[in-house]
């Protein structure tokens, strides 16, 4: 695999970032994650602009810019050969000569990596069959807005999942549910959608932004606020939503189906929805 590291492309194995990355000793550093289909970039500038977002929030900024990180999505997907799957990116704010708490000057510049990864993403089982979630407490910092590489509790409640038998968790602070390991959360009651409005609490979905949109223009209700667990179990569909899984149906939320146990109608239909006009979209 040909991977891009700060102006050079190479092959992983000869791919090197220094020992006093604060990516690597201080979780300094912003992320995102672009699906490819049919070798084509899903909604690029979306991610570009939360990217700029994420830089500006921790004072950062980008060594390359909007445009230039296009020409390195798509230079990856012609060396790879990559038809479908992602692009990881990665911006920290460098390497400076010793480990210190303090910032860096601006003679320590970011450090950026760009790997693909190939993953069939319309066809697997989590799509065809649901995923079941349990619930655990969100302990992470206030500002989940930011797409920070800080991803030790998410992980962690990726296997609290996987012990539990189940194949993710959905995070719980002050009694609501504030998102997925790895995504955004959604329930469906009486064909409403329902989801946690937008702040500090959780990321800003490029996903979710497309999947709102394109319900609203299918005339389907939705309405953005927060919503319990206790909610969630006695809703008739849930699902979730991001870059690299779509729209995913939920079909059990600790242990209790919903619905009858497989994919519902909404969650089913939104996913339809997003992969056709993504696709018709991506650059
Ligand atoms: N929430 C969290 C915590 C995430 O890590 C992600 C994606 O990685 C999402 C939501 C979904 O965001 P997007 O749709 O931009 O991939």
């Amino acid at each position: 695999r040909t991977v891009y590291v700060n102006g050079t492309y190479l092959p992983e194995e000869e791919a090197k970032v220094s020992v006093f990355d604060r990516g690597f000793l201080f979780a300094d550093g912003v992320y995102e994650v672009t699906s490819v289909l049919d070798g084509k970039l899903i909604d690029f500038h979306g991610h570009a602009q939360r990217l700029q977002r994420s830089l500006g929030e921790l004072g950062m900024t980008s060594p390359v810019t909007m445009d230039e990180l296009l020409d390195i999505h798509r230079e990856l997907v012609t060396r790879n050969d990559l038809s479908e799957g992602m692009i990881y990116l990665q911006i920290t704010r460098g390497a400076p000569a010793d480990r210190d708490f303090v910032f860096p000057g601006p003679d320590t510049p970011p450090t950026l990596v760009l790997f693909t990864q190939a993953k069939g993403l319309i066809d697997s089982p989590a799509a065809e069959k649901g995923i079941s979630v349990i619930s655990i407490d969100d302990i992470r910092w206030g500002r989940r807005d930011i797409k920070t590489v800080q991803l030790l509790y998410p992980s962690m409640g990726k296997m609290m999942a996987k012990e539990a038998g189940a194949d993710d968790a959905w995070m719980v602070a002050e009694g609501f549910v504030t998102e997925g390991t790895s995504n955004n959360a959604y329930i469906v009651k009486d064909g409403k959608i329902v989801t946690r409005h937008l702040g500090n609490e959780i990321l800003h979905g490029i996903t979710r932004a497309a999947v709102l949109k394109f319900a609203s223009e299918a005339q389907m209700e939705v309405e953005e606020r927060p919503f319990t667990i206790e909610e969630a179990k006695q809703a008739d569909e849930a699902f979730v939503t991001s870059a690299s899984t779509f729209v995913t149906a939920v079909v059990a939320i600790d242990g209790v189906s919903l619905g009858d146990g497989t994919p519902g109608p909404v969650a089913r239909r939104l996913r339809d929805i997003y992969i056709e006009a993504s696709r018709k979209a991506a650059i």
